[in-house]
């Protein structure tokens, strides 16, 4: 059955459709807005960055406990060498033997803190390196999280303009699908969802403006004729085909 409406009626579905064309547009722009893809790109960065300072928090703890270990050594070795000192000093070793012994234990002492110093001072260089990327490493989070800062503001800002102007495109569309009659828009919705988008477009000059193919000159003759107030549907693309006084007819 014919869905028919009076031809002001069929017009308007021409003004729902550019209202319908520019919220497609505006879901587009929603669905490919950069700063999406840039939150999500930063918050992988910003979480690969809190592992990697987990791990370099542990290694400096680590370092740290050995370089405890290390000065600790130092120490015990230097207090033993200072107690043979004084002793030796003391003049109370008097035995041969003793003496000679303790000197002996004295120089090994030396060698032996020599040795310890070196470690202490090869771990300290190690907590120097893994202070400064510890370093590096908060300040690349903060540098991302204050991107991360600005590029939210700024998704923020894009998305509340985006639904503002879809609020005031679906409040004017709201308006103008109230003048026109249910079943006639309820077919266009029907069309414009099985033909991407577009439901009605105009017959301009003989041709039709949603699939821009010219109507023959048989099937323009047939329209003529037909009834203003049934509604019309292209041959080629079964949009409806709304006819204005510069359609040609
Ligand atoms: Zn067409």
């Amino acid at each position: 059955m014919a869905v028919t409406a009076s031809p002001e009626q069929q017009r308007l579905l021409l003004d729902v459709q550019a209202l319908d064309t520019k919220l497609l547009q505006l879901a587009h722009k929603r669905a490919t807005v950069e700063q999406v893809k840039l939150v999500q790109d930063l918050e992988v960065a910003l979480g690969s960055l809190d592992m990697q300072l987990v791990a370099a928090r542990t290694h400096l703890a680590d370092l740290s406990l050995s370089q405890s270990k290390a000065e600790s050594d130092v120490e015990q070795v230097r207090n033993r060498a200072k107690r043979d000192q004084e002793r030796l000093d003391s003049g109370a070793v008097n035995a041969v033997k003793e003496l000679e012994s303790l000197q002996h234990e004295i120089v090994s002492l030396s060698r032996r803190q020599a040795e310890l110093e070196d470690v202490e001072l090869e771990v300290m260089q190690q907590v120097e390196e893994s202070q400064q990327v510890l370093e590096r490493l908060t300040n690349e989070r903060t540098e991302i999280e204050t991107q991360l800062g600005t590029v939210r503001a700024e998704l923020t800002a894009i998305m509340a303009d985006l639904d503002g102007q879809k609020s005031a495109l679906d409040s004017d569309r709201a308006g103008l699908a109230a003048d026109v009659p249910a079943d006639l828009l309820a077919f266009y919705d029907k069309v414009r969802a099985d033909s991407g988008g577009v439901g009605a477009a105009m017959l301009h000059r003989g041709a039709c403006q949603g699939c821009r193919i010219a109507v023959d000159a048989t099937e323009l003759q047939r329209i003529r004729n037909i009834d203003p107030q049934v509604v019309v549907r292209c041959e080629e693309c079964r949009r409806i085909l709304v006819r204005t006084a510069e359609s040609g007819l």
